[in-house]
């Protein structure tokens, strides 16, 4: 029942419903007068809604009674004194209904924007979707915390430069997965997509002088499990790990058979179980205990141990993994880059399913529009070799176009 992702509209009981968020979470801390209700992934829920966490913070706290305080340096934001996950989840509905929703077609694409007539001031539901512009009930508490924290214009999952540079309360209602995550240890600054493309640059010259791994070419492994074949799949991908290294990953090496990542990518290989939810939890606890659970370069090891031929069936079920350690745009690029390997080497009988693997990827909203289309158009050596990287491309190209379509409904009234 609790997947990590839901329809904005919870009313909606539809899974292929457009529009969804991350289900909010919350966390108890403190004791006696100061205990205080943590949400720990307030950012991303209101990413989802193109808000920003404050705005979902207040209203909780005005809703409730109760003081509210947000560190948005640190993506903190807390409601002083207890209260149940079920009962936020219940006011973020409300949130939605309220502040979120076209009021005429219930359409959850709208941008709040601020309207003065005179002194009086008031804050309308601007919507992308059927283009009425409908207001808000102005007597709730919120809109004076909203009018003193206008909304910034951002777009949906796409504002590189501008919702951080505003910085304060009111600054975008998103920001890219890595800017808002305090926790990733990873920190992008703001130009974190200048120097992502120098990156790309770099590896793109430095790979040039790479010999293509002949291990890796020779796509067509069966999904054999038996314990050699999962030797030679883990060592092959620790080959074309190495390689990336070389090609500039500004993380230092571990390419040995030791590095936690191997490590890593064998104990899952080794400890299938069918309970999935079992085994998403003991894997996130196998690689805190080695320190790379927030790391993006576990990823591409992870995908490729953790997936099978079923990995359409099995995104679902693995949704709060993923959303859990995929916390920037590099955790994303490296995402890809362990579905190039799984789909370009380990089982390359899934190209075929490339498409609907991107689109679950996208449904859980783990990977953004933007990366994805780079990523589509941009053929890579730092996962798989050149051949491998253009061949997955080339069979995601019905789901690019899709996404390219959608785009274009949606930028209609944009400027
Ligand atoms: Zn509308």
């Amino acid at each position: 029942m609790a997947s990590g992702v839901v329809n904005i509209r919870r009313d909606v009981d539809d899974k292929f419903y457009r529009y969804r968020m991350p289900i909010l979470t919350t966390k108890i801390e403190g004791k006696g007068n100061g205990i205080k209700t943590v949400v720990p992934n307030m950012s991303d829920v209101a990413r989802a809604l193109s808000r920003p966490p404050t705005y979902t913070t207040k209203f909780f706290g005005c809703e409730l009674g109760a003081q509210t305080s947000f560190d948005e340096k640190n993506d903190r934001y807390i409601v002083n004194g207890a209260h149940d996950a079920n009962r936020l989840r219940e006011l973020l509905d409300v949130f939605i209904d309220k502040f979120v929703l076209c009021k005429s077609c219930k359409n959850p694409e709208t941008e709040l924007v601020i309207i003065k007539t005179g002194r009086v001031e008031d804050i309308i539901r601007d919507c992308k979707a059927c283009g009425e512009r409908t207001g808000v009930d102005m007597r709730h508490k919120v809109t004076t915390f909203i009018l003193k924290n206008p909304p910034v214009k951002v777009k949906k999952g796409k504002n590189k430069n501008t919702g951080d540079a505003a910085g304060g309360v009111g600054g975008g209602g998103s920001g890219s997965p890595g800017e808002v995550n305090g926790e990733n240890g990873e920190a992008h600054d703001a130009h974190g997509a200048e120097s992502d493309d120098e990156l790309t640059k770099k590896i793109k010259a430095e790979a040039a002088e790479l010999n293509d791994d002949a291990a890796l070419t020779k796509a067509g492994w069966s999904a054999d499990t038996s314990p050699e074949a999962v030797k030679q799949r883990i060592e092959a991908l620790e080959g074309s790990m190495a390689a990336a290294t070389l090609a500039g990953d500004d993380e230092g090496s571990d390419e040995d058979g030791n590095s936690p990542y191997a490590v890593l990518g064998r104990w899952i290989e080794e400890n299938r179980d069918e309970d999935t939810k079992a085994y998403a939890v003991a894997i996130y606890k196998k690689a805190e205990e080695l320190g790379i659970e927030k790391k993006h370069r576990t990823l591409p090891i992870l995908v490729p141990a953790l997936f099978t031929e079923d990995i359409v069936l099995e995104i679902p079920k693995y949704a709060p993994l993923l959303i859990k350690m995929v916390t920037s745009e590099k955790h994303q690029k490296s995402l890809l880059g362990g579905i190039e390997r799984l789909v370009g080497i380990v089982h390359p009988e899934l190209l075929p399913v490339v498409p609907k693997v991107l689109m679950e990827l996208y449904q859980i909203d783990v990977i953004e529009e933007e990366v994805i289309t780079q990523w589509g158009t941009h053929v890579s050596r730092k996962f798989v070799d050149k051949e491998t990287s253009k061949r997955v491309r080339k069979a995601s190209e019905p789901f690019l176009k899709w996404l390219e379509e959608a785009d274009d409904d949606d930028d209609e009234d944009e400027e």
